[in-house]
This record gives C-alpha cells, sequence and structure tokens, in this order.
C-alpha cells in the first residue's frame, strides 16, 4: 500500500528528520491562504499522487506530451514565487491528470497539493532503503547524486550507488549511518544532521513494515540545513493489521478501482496489460496458468487467485470483474479442485454466466474433486463454453479464442 508524500514525510519528522514547512489544501484559494501563511516566500507547489516523477510530468488536456528530452512546461511540482501564480498553478494542478513515467498514459487526478516553503538547495542526495530478497534483509541504498535523474544513475553508473545492509533486528547503526554520511560527502555539524535522517529513515522502514521507504532528494540547503524534500513510501499490505496509523493514510481514490473491489471479495487480483483474463485457484498455479498462457503466444489480463476457501460469491463476483473488464477478449477459468469442489465453481460460473453473459469465449478447464459432477453442470447449463482436458489444450485454445480464431 503506498500513501502520499505528506504523509511520508509526517512519519520522517515523527522519527526525527528534518523536513521543510508545508501545507496540505485541496483549492487554489487555500493555496494561496498557505503561500500567505508560510511568509509570503517562495514556495513549491506538489501535486500528491502515489507515483513518482511528477517533476517531469506533465497535464494531460492542458499541455502536449513533451518530446523525449524535451523540458516539460508544467510539471507535478512547481517553483513559485507570488500569489497570482500559485493561484494558477494550482488550479491547473487541480483540475487536469498528472501524466509521469509511473501512471498510465491517462494520467492520474489531483486531488491535494503540498504548499511547501521552498529549500536553497546547494546539493541533492538519494536515500532509500528497500527489502533486498536475495540477502534476506533490508538494504540501505544511498548516492551523492540524487535527484529527478537517479533512474539514469542507476542505469549507467551503478558503482556510485553504495549499498549497506541492516540488521532487521537491530536496525541501522549509529556507525553505519556515520559511515553513510561521511561517504555521502558531509563535514562538519551536517554529519550529525545526515544521520539523525538516516536514523529515522531505518526507524520508520522497519518499525511500520514498509517494503519501500525512499528520500529523494535529500537536500544540502545553502543554509547548511539537510532536510528530507520529497519521500515515498510503500507498506507490505500482509502487515498492516498491526499499523492502524498506516491503515488510516490509506487513500482509495489512488488506487486502481476493480483491485479495491477484488480484494472487498477476498479475491488477489493484479490487473495486467494484456487480453486473456484468468480465473484460477491458488497463486502457484495462477502464476502457472500466466506462464503457459505466455508461452502459447498469449498476453494475461490479470492475475487472480481466488484462494481455497473461495465461496460461490467469490466466484461469481470473480467473473463480474473479469467480464467487465473491455480489454479482456477471453477468459480461461483454471481450477484445480482440492479445498474448492469443482462443482461449486462450475455451479458459479453458470450463475455468473446467466447474470451478466458470456461476451467473450471462456475456456474451463477442471481437475480435482467432484470434477466429473463439475462437467456435468456445465454441460447441462446449455452455456456456451470451451472445455479441456489439459492446461496445454486450455492454452492453445484461449490464445486462439483471444485472437478470434
Ligand atoms: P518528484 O519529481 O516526484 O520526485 O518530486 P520532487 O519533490 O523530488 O521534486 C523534483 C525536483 O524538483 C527536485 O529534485 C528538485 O530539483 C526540485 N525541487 C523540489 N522542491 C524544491 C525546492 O524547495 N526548491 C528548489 N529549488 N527545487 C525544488
Ligand atoms: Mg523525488
Amino acid at each position: 500500500m503506498k500513501i502520499h508524500e505528506y504523509q511520508a514525510k509526517e512519519l520522517l519528522q515523527a522519527a526525527g528528520a528534518a523536513i521543510p514547512e508545508g501545507i496540505v489544501v485541496d483549492s487554489p484559494a487555500a493555496a494561496v491562504e498557505a503561500f500567505d501563511q508560510l511568509g509570503g516566500n517562495p514556495v513549491v507547489l506538489k501535486c500528491q499522487i502515489h507515483a513518482g516523477g511528477r517533476g517531469k510530468g506533465y497535464f494531460k488536456g492542458y499541455q502536449e506530451k513533451p518530446k523525449p528530452g524535451e523540458k516539460t512546461k508544467l510539471g507535478g511540482v512547481k517553483y513559485l514565487t507570488n500569489r497570482d501564480e500559485v493561484a494558477q498553478v494550482a488550479e491547473i494542478m487541480l483540475k487536469y491528470p498528472l501524466v509521469t513515467l509511473q501512471t498510465t498514459e491517462e494520467g492520474q487526478k489531483v486531488s491535494k497539493l503540498l504548499v511547501q516553503a521552498a529549500a536553497d538547495i546547494e546539493r541533492e542526495i538519494y536515500v532509500g532503503m528497500v527489502l533486498d530478497r536475495a540477502a534476506g534483509m533490508p538494504v540501505l541504498m544511498a548516492c551523492a547524486e540524487g535527484g529527478v535523474d537517479i533512474e539514469e544513475v542507476a542505469a549507467h553508473s551503478p558503482e556510485k550507488i553504495l549499498k549497506n545492509f541492516v540488521a532487521p533486528e537491530t536496525g541501522l547503526h549509529p556507525f553505519q549511518a556515520r559511515k553513510v554520511a561521511f561517504q555521502l560527502g558531509f563535514t562538519g555539524d551536517q554529519v550529525a544532521k545526515a544521520e539523525k535522517i538516516l536514523m529515522a529513515l531505518s526507524h520508520v522502514f522497519l518499525d511500520k513494515d514498509c517494503s519501500l521507504a525512499e528520500i529523494n532528494p535529500l537536500v544540502v540547503t545553502k543554509q547548511g540545513d539537510v532536510l528530507a524534500l520529497d519521500a515515498k513510501m510503500d507498506f507490505d499490505e500482509n502487515a498492516l493489521f498491526r499499523h492502524p496509523d498506516i491503515q488510516a493514510m490509506r487513500d482509495l481514490s489512488e488506487e486502481n478501482p476493480i483491485e479495491i473491489r477484488a480484494s472487498k471479495a477476498n479475491l488477489n487480483f493484479i490487473q495486467l496489460d494484456g487480453n486473456i483474463g484468468c480465473l484460477v485457484n491458488g497463486a502457484g498455479l495462477a502464476m502457472g496458468t500466466m506462464d503457459i498462457i505466455k508461452y502459447h503466444g498469449g498476453e494475461p489480463a490479470n492475475f487472480l487467485d481466488v484462494g481455497g476457501g473461495v465461496t460461490p460469491e467469490g466466484a461469481s463476483e470473480a467473473f463480474r470483474i473479469l467480464m467487465g473488464d473491455p480489454k479482456v477478449k477471453a477468459i480461461l477459468v483454471n481450477i484445480f479442485g482440492g479445498i474448492a469442489k469443482c462443482d461449486l465453481i462450475a455451479e458459479a460460473l453458470v450463475k455468473a454466466g446467466k447474470e451478466v453473459g458470456f461476451k467473450v469465449p471462456v475456456v474451463v478447464r477442471l481437475q480435482g474433486t467432484n470434477v466429473d459432477k463439475g462437467r456435468q453442470i456445465l454441460k447441462e447449463s446449455g452455456l456456451n463454453v470451451l472445455t479441456a482436458d489439459g492446461l496445454t489444450e486450455a492454452a492453445q485454445k484461449v490464445v486462439a479464442a483471444a485472437k478470434g480464431q
């Protein structure tokens, strides 16, 4: 689960990191008021969406998509010096969807802006923590060349990214934080300031079960302050139950509506780019089904694991979700009846088919408990389903169906 920049910075601040002063608003009038409250000094208006790369983004409908290498006229982060500009820019930001490298082509509607006291930047640094799955522990990454081009640094000069493993039981040790601060070129009293932010980052990452916590940029100002200017966080959803404070930060308007609907029905659903809808029980089988679809030249439209203990309601909701997606051109139902019996799935299929109709070809492969009963139900339903005995046959049939063959 992701949160907004302003929320991530609140968590960092509570853990001891210095952040710039800022006010969250949802209208141009409130943005001007915030500008005044911050003393009428230069501010940065920052669109709050769950995607990075805002500075290099553009507003769809307000301006043309910038050509590669071309600078965007107005991005999702804008330095402004007077009231009129704040009012005008806030209006545009709240009106047009913001497209960045991390959003879809349609962009993301902006409903909140952070009005932040602008910093006089001397240099920009990157620091972030993620779980290193190969090492089996969190890793602190740091790079003296932070800012909006960090992806290019990572791609072309990966040796510039310093990595330090962090023991999950103890967190980042002060000596490690100091070492990283020195490596990043901090000197004098700035070392302690940088250390404090690094320690805060590690605390939040471990205490709140983050899968990602990132400060980019961490800046040194011309006045010598060290501040977390931007922050991004992602949380492990399996651990959310022990963090009501983080759950309260959830902003459903930022999330994919289909995925929200699926999660309400206890379905593990992730939308993908292809056109073959998959309805499968068990995460491993779902992965295998996606692999075999790709192997036969198709592209899955989703990952969907209806779970072992699926109910008829859950299965029909899954079907309605797949049928409701205009991108889906064919559906593969691949069920291994273990805990969820084949007849139950067949009944749910028939129910959903009668309710919403099969607008696209449906290929069904059933195996396991009560398979004969399941097949019988499908046959007697009169519904137009293609059946398959094996996985290969099922995949070939659904790939052909999606291609209209
Ligand atoms: P992102 O593009 O979504 O990562 O948004 P950031 O908050 O990281 O801002 C992008 C870039 O805008 C930063 O790397 C800075 O170069 C610039 N920027 C952001 N805030 C300020 C500020 O307070 N002062 C100045 N001078 N530049 C800023
Ligand atoms: Mg940033």
